[in-house]
């Protein structure tokens, strides 16, 4: 069913960089194309999955662990990197100087599909939109393979019988970074804001990293742009290409806003089609911009508004993202451990008018905390840091917000229990990565979870 012959790979020697889920798939799909694959990954063999490593063996499949080698990737013909690899790491550099191709998961598994694809970027947002557009394809009866970022490697899909009406896919900054040919049907991109400082050289390098997912677009394409995102209100897709923007406030050139308690959309400009999200269980401002943009990319796909608005009242939202855990004591308890970044700590902290007790703190990217004091002020009534960063956090927030400091996840629940008056919420969200502490934000959302039901437990 697919194209498979754009890419020659038999026999060729294939590396692939990364050994996470994505490396994975790459590299069982390309041994099963004939390539001859090696692996290479930084952690040793004693930190990974063992049955991961007995599948690759089974495949034929050289596993390099513990260390990247440069002679490993001098060999090569191809080099295929994981999401996550660092792109100045030096054999790689090395590799590239002597011709080698370089690629990502992403443009080698987008070759290879012709279905049209929608993809979805942004600094935040990404897996909700992502996964709010896959449930609103499947409502309207469209059959449709939901992947990247959010779950399944894309290349799943080549590798799978199903084909798909559509591909839905999350893209992050990094996957942008390999791409050649990448075209997707749709863009979307939803918001811009400092993040990853620790893996570009700038701000402005991870932003335009962002806007490559539109460079190979063409006329007959479409790309969805956030007008109330300061950079991306002023983007100018390439020309031909049709663009649509949106924003919370009704203003000129915007084809999808609130107006009187209902979102209104028109892709022409002219009579525009409402629809209600008194049943859109999502709280925050940045969910409205999430609707927002599904709702543009469902009429751009031609789906009936009827299903567009059953899907409004259906979507619950994802896990650890300003997820409600549990009321106790009067006090409710909120896990946004996705908040791995400043921006979306600082919007799930104005999504409450309520008093806030905050959690946050984990492995330092570089980002300046100056905005989350700012959203706290007033907000948040005290505040527990742990983590790396917690040193960090505490001299921004001195003599701005209290804060206490704590040694785990089990010590700053029950010290933001004891902090908390009735009708207070406690909210996690970490303004940081987990990675300090943590196997990954899902796991540092699993451990809050389960601190707040011992507590419950009494
Ligand atoms: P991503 O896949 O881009 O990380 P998620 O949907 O997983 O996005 O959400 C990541 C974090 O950002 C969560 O804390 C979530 O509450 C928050 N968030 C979701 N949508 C937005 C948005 N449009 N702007 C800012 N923050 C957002």
């Amino acid at each position: 069913m697919h194209n498979f012959h754009k890419i020659e790979l038999h026999n060729r020697k294939v590396l692939v960089v990364g050994l996470g889920i994505t490396g994975l798939y790459a590299a069982r799909w390309l041994a099963k194309q004939g390539a001859v694959v090696t692996v290479s990954e930084a952690r040793s063999e004693t930190e990974l999955n063992s049955t991961t490593c007995k599948e690759v063996r089974k495949l034929g499949i050289a596993l390099e662990t513990g260390r990247h080698q440069e002679a490993t990737f001098l060999k090569s013909e191809m080099i295929v990197l994981s999401p996550g690899v660092p792109h100045d790491m030096g054999p790689l550099q090395a590799a590239k100087k002597t011709g080698i191709p370089v690629t990502g998961e992403l443009e080698l598994a987008s070759r290879l599909i012709d279905t049209p694809m929608i993809a979805v970027t942004g600094t935040n947002g990404k897996s909700t939109v992502t996964a709010l557009l896959g449930s609103l394809l499947k409502n309207a009866n469209l059959k449709v393979f939901v992947g990247g970022n959010i779950g399944t490697p894309l290349i799943a899909y080549v590798e799978g019988e199903e084909k798909a009406d559509y591909v839905v896919v999350e893209v992050s900054s990094f996957q942008l970074d390999t791409i050649e040919t990448f075209c997707p049907l749709i863009s979307l991109l939803l918001n811009i804001s400092p993040d990853h400082l620790d893996r570009y050289a700038s701000y402005e390098d991870y932003t335009q990293s962002k806007l490559r997912i539109f460079m190979n677009q063409k006329p007959g394409q479409h790309v969805i742009l956030n007008d109330d995102d300061e950079t991306l209100a002023s983007v100018i897709p390439p020309s031909g290409v049709s663009v649509f923007r949106f924003g919370v406030k009704r203003k000129e050139g915007r084809h999808a806003y609130v107006q009187d308690k209902e979102i209104r959309a028109s892709l022409s400009g002219g009579e525009h089609i409402s629809f209600s999200f008194k049943s859109f269980r999502l709280p925050g401002k940045h969910n409205m911009e999430n609707l927002l943009a599904v709702v543009l990319a469902g009429l751009i796909l031609g789906i009936e508004p009827s299903v567009i608005q059953q899907t409004i009242g259906d979507f619950k939202g994802l896990p650890n993202r300003l997820e409600h855990v549990a009321e106790f004591g009067g006090v409710e308890f909120y896990n946004d451990s996705k908040a791995t970044n400043v921006d979306a700590a600082v919007r799930a902290i104005t999504s409450f008018d309520r008093p806030l007790i905050l959690i946050a703190g984990g492995r330092h990217k570089g980002a300046d905390y100056a905005r989350l004091v700012k959203a706290a002020r007033g907000g948040v009534r005290k505040a527990i840091f742990l983590g790396e960063s917690r040193e960090l956090l505490a001299s921004s927030f001195e003599g701005v917000v209290p804060f206490l400091m704590a040694e785990d996840m089990d010590e700053a629940v029950s010290i933001a229990f004891s902090q908390a008056d009735r009708g207070d919420a406690v909210l996690l969200a970490p303004a940081c990565s987990s990675f300090d502490m943590f196997s990954d934000y899902a796991h540092r959302g699993m451990v809050f979870r389960s601190a707040v039901e011992r507590l419950s437990h009494g």
